[in-house]
């Protein structure tokens, strides 16, 4: 099928606070537009006497937007064109405590305050209710990457199906995906269902933070609505599949490797590898001439190898800070953020035959045509 290259789509979040940085950071009415200044040149690392200033152009600005809000302009579309076959990615990246976690899944004890991913479960059940000619079956999986080393996060519970026991590793599956194999996949039926999942999985990483003393998010985490449909017509043997990936990557702000020891040095070091490495996928595939983009560097570039370069409908939500404190990492913020603006996918339907209705649909044919030949 043939598809039509679609750029990333970016938007920027920034947290509310009563310390907003006005003279550091100034949002045009235009809400597509940021312009910031800072005395210093983070790329350099040296501090300039006279206020430096930047304009980023983005999707769209998210500044004092409710989250139901949020979901319409950010989510909304990706989780629609997954009903229609597209896979679809939405990320959210930036530094620790700038709301990457309150955007993605929110707090879930008040309605208002739910984040994309519960709103987004919504309305896949009410979509299944309002396409009663087709048939669904729903899955649902919870990735952790951390050091390196991948977590199943629904691995205790029992009904899940899994490819394998124990070892979670990536494969590229023909066509241009990838999957991962080992990870186990569970059947949804309803809201609840699936919200229940999406606690115990939250839990699980909760559980991993405390028994490790972690005071930030340091682990990716990609949580994914396998979505298969099928027509209720029994002709036709054609089905679709998609995957929607709503992604809470770890806090992007550079860990020092000194003065801290052991397991939190291991950490710095993990997740700056891991950010580097994203960083280093999206300038290649950002950049047409490059022939190699370095997807199987890290577990995450790999993991969201066609959400980056391939089938997909992708968006990224860069979350920022507005106090000026903050300028340095959310100037970096921004600069990934208008990097990722370049990145093209690709998104094309996924849609297979199946063979035995094929099959079917066939012999029915044969004996119509021998039908009427005999008349
Ligand atoms: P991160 O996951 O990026 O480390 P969190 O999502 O945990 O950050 O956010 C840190 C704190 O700020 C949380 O208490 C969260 O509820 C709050 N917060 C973040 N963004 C918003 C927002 N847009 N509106 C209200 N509260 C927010
Ligand atoms: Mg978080």
């Amino acid at each position: 099928m043939s598809s039509q290259a679609s750029p990333v789509k970016v938007f920027i979040r920034i947290r509310p606070t009563a310390n907003f940085a006005h003279e550091l950071i100034e949002c045009p009415l235009d809400q597509q537009t940021l312009k910031v200044r800072s005395r210093k040149d983070s790329n350099k690392g040296k501090r300039n006497n006279q206020l430096s200033s930047w304009v980023f152009q983005l999707n769209g600005v998210l500044d004092n937007v409710s989250q139901e809000d949020t979901y319409d302009r950010v989510a909304r579309s990706v989780v629609l064109g997954a009903f229609a076959g597209y896979n679809g990615t939405i990320m959210c990246f930036g530094q620790t405590g700038a709301g990457k976690t309150y955007t993605m899944t929110g707090a879930a004890e008040t309605y208002k305050h739910r984040g994309i991913i519960p709103r987004a479960l919504q309305e896949v059940f009410q979509e299944v209710e309002h396409r009663a000619d087709h048939t669904f079956s729903l899955h649902l999986s919870f990735l952790e990457i951390y050091n390196e080393t991948m977590v199943d996060l629904l691995s205790s519970i029992k009904q899940g199906k899994s490819s394998n026991s124990g070892v979670l590793t990536v494969i590229e599956e023909p066509g241009g995906g990838v999957s991962v194999k080992g990870l186990s996949l569970h059947l949804v039926h309803n809201e609840e269902e699936a919200l229940n999942l999406l606690f115990e999985g939250e839990m699980n990483r909760i559980i991993g933070e405390h028994a490790l003393n972690k005071h930030s998010s340091r682990s990716h985490c990609i949580f994914t609505v396998h979505i298969e449909s099928r027509s209720r017509t029994l002709s036709d043997a054609k089905y679709i599949t998609s995957k929607l990936n709503l992604v809470d990557l770890a806090g992007s702000e550079r860990l020092s490797k000194t003065g801290s020891e052991g397991q939190a040095q291991m950490e710095a070091m993990y997740i700056n590898k891991s950010l580097t490495f994203l960083e280093q996928v999206i300038l290649a595939l950002a950049d047409s001439r490059r022939e190699h983009v370095p997807f199987r560097q890290s577990k995450l570039t790999h993991a969201l190898k066609d959400s980056l370069g391939g089938n997909c409908n992708t968006v990224l939500v860069a979350n920022i800070y507005g106090e000026a404190a903050q300028i340095e990492e959310t100037l970096s913020t921004l600069r990934f953020a208008t990097r990722m603006k370049c990145v093209q996918t690709k998104p094309s339907i996924n849609e297979h035959v199946d063979p035995v209705l094929q099959v079917r649909r066939l012999e029915k044919e044969i004996q119509f045509l021998k039908e009427e030949l005999s008349m």
